[in-house]
């Protein structure tokens, strides 16, 4: 089967790699010699939140680049310059996803506070050289004097400081003699730059800020435009991946690492960053959300962080295969949440064990089978995996189905039962519905009277008679109360199409989570571990919530077995 590539509508053949334009030139380099031959490459999470699925697409693509290389090393380093929205709770929680996801970092694990010392030599040195000076307008003066996408800036009355001076108050920045916001270092490049990022970009700007490892021994902190750049350096990364936002800032990270002096310097190459449709992948809204309490938490399996993927019972593998075949691109697509589920149905069809569960039950009464009788019967654990064995399954005189399996006045194309009609149970009995039980008040359904028929066991004489429909059960002497979770979409339109004025908020679909409770599974479910998944046969694969107990499991639906993304209108796959 073809399967749509996401974002680009082409069909490639299943298990195909895809387009990864930065694995090429990285292959190239290295044939070409380029770095000493060496792939270095690096995922820099700022820690101010917590990792999404965006981010695994950069995770895979950096990891997955070192690995395809002798010798090649990917750094785990910590982009931590900004001190008031950072936290050593993301630092802890992005390392865990990053091994959750199966990557390792071994020894090179980095923290661009580390640097803070060697950043300011470098800037130290810029001055030095007349490439960097000390600023005193005001912000708005400043915002003033950039000039616009279509005027050229104006230079600053304070551009041409003397080295001295320069020095002097640079010295003093640091020293912390001056307020947030005083004076600001500045490259000295050109403010006429039709590139606005090359307009005397900042360099430091003073902040009374305690950062969480440096503490309060700096009072001013490095630019993004500035550190990022001399990390790499520092640490010998030959390609710096990054999203598409920054290509406009690649002359400038070029001409910080030329600056510094560096010799073998670090490819700075951009990707289309990953968007999902209906997914909240921003850590700013992401914040909101958690903190807002619109969410149960980072783990919320309606977000697509990692947290929230895995706890909805996302695996990691799911995830990888889903990342390698959305490919790298240079253009920009939103990609529909029905593609990552169909990797996840896929992995899970493969390894998740078959069980029975009834979310809604509705009791059936066998009247020909005996009062006090139960029987031991035999039922497949993954019929894709045979090594998974068989386990037993009580059958008894009173039973639960789900209560959408039955109608007392089916339309024409409904197949399952009804009055006066057969269908099969799984791995059990044919029975047939000889009654229905209401409440005389609201005439609601409360029970249905069955006869079996003893000789469609499986094994038996009957036991291929065909009937129309094989439904799920359990028995109710045995089964184990459940929660079950459900989930819909967070967002009821895509974030990309709503105008940035509105409040997105007023987009949170208010049905994102059904609580079903009463559910009643198969006995074999008592005390399953959280984390475990399963396909629950016929209703799709669930993942046992940390919530459970023992006695009381609760369980996530990660995804529903039909495959609705294959009915997606492909023309939603196509780039915008
Ligand atoms: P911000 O910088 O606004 O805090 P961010 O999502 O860019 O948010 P970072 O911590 O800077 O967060 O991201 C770490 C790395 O992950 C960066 O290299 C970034 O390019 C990459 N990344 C982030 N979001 C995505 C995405 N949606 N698709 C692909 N890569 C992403
Ligand atoms: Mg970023």
């Amino acid at each position: 089967m073809g399967l749509p590539r996401g974002g680009y509508g082409e069909t490639v053949p299943e298990g195909t790699s895809a387009s990864n334009f930065i694995r090429d030139i990285v292959a190239a380099d290295r044939a070409a010699g380029k770095h000493g031959r060496r792939v270095v490459t690096r995922f820099p999470p700022e820690p101010n939140g917590y990792l999404h699925i965006g981010h695994a697409k950069s995770i895979c693509l950096n990891f997955g680049l070192a690995a395809e290389h002798p010798g090649g090393v990917c750094h785990l380093r910590f982009d931590d310059t900004n001190p008031t929205t950072e936290d050593p709770e993301y630092v802890e929680s992005i390392q865990e996803d990053v091994r959750w996801l199966g990557f390792d970092w071994g020894d090179h694990l980095f923290f661009a506070s580390d640097y803070f010392e060697q950043l300011y030599t470098v800037a130290e040195h810029l001055i030095t050289k007349g490439l960097a000076y000390v600023d005193s307008l005001s912000a708005d003066e400043m915002r003033q004097y950039r000039g616009t996408l279509t005027e050229p800036g104006k230079n600053s009355p304070y551009r041409d400081r003397s080295v001295d001076e320069n020095l002097d108050l640079f010295r003093r920045m640091r020293a912390g003699e001056f307020g947030d916001g005083a004076h600001v270092l500045r490259a000295k490049i050109d403010m006429a730059s039709p590139n606005v990022n090359l307009r005397d970009p900042a360099l430091y700007r003073i902040r009374h800020a305690a950062h969480y490892r440096t503490g309060r021994a700096w009072p001013m902190y490095p630019s993004y435009d500035f550190a990022h750049p001399l990390s790499d350096a520092i640490e010998g990364v030959t390609h710096s991946i990054c999203t598409l936002e920054f290509e406009d800032h690649r002359p400038l990270y070029d001409w910080v690492v030329a600056q510094a002096g560096t010799l073998d310097r670090p490819q700075q190459i951009e990707f289309a960053r990953l968007n999902i449709s209906h997914a909240v992948m921003s850590k700013r809204k992401l914040l909101e959300l958690v903190e807002n309490k619109q969410v149960a938490g980072w783990d919320d399996p309606r977000l697509p962080t990692l947290k929230g993927l895995r706890r909805r019972g996302y695996t990691p593998e799911a995830i990888r295969a889903f990342c390698e075949h959305i490919g790298v691109y240079k253009r920009d697509a939103v990609i529909e949440m029905q593609l990552l589920e169909h990797f996840i149905r896929e992995d899970l069809n493969k390894r998740a064990a078959r069980v029975m569960g009834v979310l809604r039950p509705l009791k059936v009464v066998i009247d020909n089978y005996p009062e006090q009788a139960s029987e031991e019967l035999d039922a497949v654990n993954n019929p894709e995996d045979p090594s998974a064995g068989t386990r037993s399954i009580p059958f008894s005189r009173t039973l639960y189905i789900e209560r959408d399996d039955f109608l007392e006045q089916p339309p024409k194309e409904f197949f399952r039962l009804a009055p006066g009609r057969e269908v099969r149970l799984r791995y059990a009995y044919i029975i047939k519905c000889v009654g229905v039980t209401k409440d005389p008040r609201t005439g609601e359904v409360t029970e249905l009277h069955c006869t079996y028929d003893p000789e469609t066991k499986s094994g038996g004489p009957e036991a291929r008679r065909k009937v129309k429909a094989t439904l799920h059960w359990v028995s109710a002497a045995h089964a184990v109360e459940a929660k079950v979770r459900l989930y819909n979409p967070l967002l009821s339109a895509d974030l990309s199409s709503i105008s940035t004025n509105d409040d997105w908020t007023a987009y949170l679909n208010p049905q994102s989570l059904e609580r079903v409770t009463g559910c009643q599974v198969e006995p074999s479910l008592r005390g399953a571990v959280p984390g475990s998944r399963f396909q629950f046969e016929r209703l799709g694969y669930f993942c046992v919530d940390p919530d459970s107990s023992p006695d009381h499991p609760v369980f996530n639906r990660t995804v529903s077995l039909k495959d609705a993304w294959a009915r997606l209108d492909k023309r939603q796959l196509s780039p915008r």
